[in-house]
């Protein structure tokens, strides 16, 4: 009777129902939303802080849910990493941002950067494909391989560190650019930095957002600062806010970045008006 008691409450608990009917829900309507093309790309400029020139674009999913509207990829690449269909999702950034990239080029002078960054989850990382999955979407594009830059996150990298430094080794053989994303908030960043063949540092918003607040917060960052410059690394701080950070970042000497200060990520339309104005 007890037990019988406990899963009545489990199963009438309306807060809990209500999260599992709609995750469900959610999980089902995934593996349709690219069929269906619900999915679109956003793309947010990274600036190069000296120059106030754009110096490439970072590519964000979104999806457009016919009943719940715009869903963020906080909520949805968790769904999708839990049932597999993150590759598929993956797949499909990939493809979809690189011909845009290619479309952009060919805009010619009126477009200021050559570069998309591109975030792949550690499923896609894994992948002994990925190389030759690339290879591919460089031909039917015509892209260069110094066009893409992939965001790979630590956590991604530990989950098997000697399979990914394969993978990695081949990406940049090719010429891919690699980029270390959301860095300082995974574990073990220092120890594994240098087995990893990457060009990029993206310091971590958290980092950024306590940047004015007190000392603390300035020293950690210029020390990241420091150690990328010191692996001969470039820099980007994301999730620049405030002409008090950005003014501090210059004085730090950090070459790039990316916020709502310059810019929010832009449907594909605002992005050519950004291009063109
Ligand atoms: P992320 O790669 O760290 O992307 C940066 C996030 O910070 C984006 O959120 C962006 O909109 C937001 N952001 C940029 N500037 C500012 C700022 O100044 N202030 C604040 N508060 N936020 C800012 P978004 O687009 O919601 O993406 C969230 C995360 O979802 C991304 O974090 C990334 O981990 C993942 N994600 C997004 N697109 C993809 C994708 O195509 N594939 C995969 N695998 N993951 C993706
Ligand atoms: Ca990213
Ligand atoms: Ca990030
Ligand atoms: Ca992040």
């Amino acid at each position: 009777a007890k037990a019988k008691g406990r899963a009545c409450y489990a199963i009438f608990d309306p807060v809990v129902a209500q999260e599992i009917i709609s995750a469900s829900r959610l999980e089902n309507d995934l593996k349709g939303a690219i069929e269906k093309e619900e999915l679109t790309l956003y793309y947010q400029p990274i600036f190069d802080l000296e120059t106030q020139m754009i110096q490439g674009v970072e590519a964000l999913v979104r999806w457009q849910h016919p009943q719940n509207g715009l869903i963020s990829p906080q909520f949805f690449i968790p769904i999708a990493e839990e049932t597999g269909y993150i590759l598929a999702i993956d797949n499909w950034v990939l493809e979809t941002a690189c011909h845009q990239m290619k479309q952009w080029l060919t805009l010619g002078s009126n477009c200021q950067f050559s570069k998309v960054s591109i975030n792949i989850s550690s499923y896609q990382c894994l992948q002994k494909n990925l190389t030759q999955k690339i290879r591919k979407i460089l031909s039917t594009t015509g892209l260069n391989p110094s066009n893409i830059t992939l965001e790979i996150t630590e956590t991604a990298l530990i989950q098997d560190p000697d399979s990914a430094i394969v993978i990695l080794n081949q990406l940049k053989d090719l010429g891919i650019i690699l980029s270390l994303d959301d860095f300082g908030t995974g574990y073990s960043s220092l120890s594994y930095l240098h087995y990893f063949p990457v060009d990029t540092l993206k310091i971590d918003r958290s980092f950024i957002s306590n940047l004015s607040k007190n000392k603390e917060g300035l020293e950690i960052v210029k020390t990241i600062i420091n150690l990328g410059r010191n692996l001969n690394m470039d820099i980007v701080a994301e999730g620049i806010e405030t002409d008090e950070q950005l003014k501090l970042l210059k004085q730090l000497n950090c070459q790039y970045g990316q916020g709502y200060l310059f810019s929010k990520p832009l449907a594909v339309d605002d992005m050519n008006q950004l291009i063109n104005s």
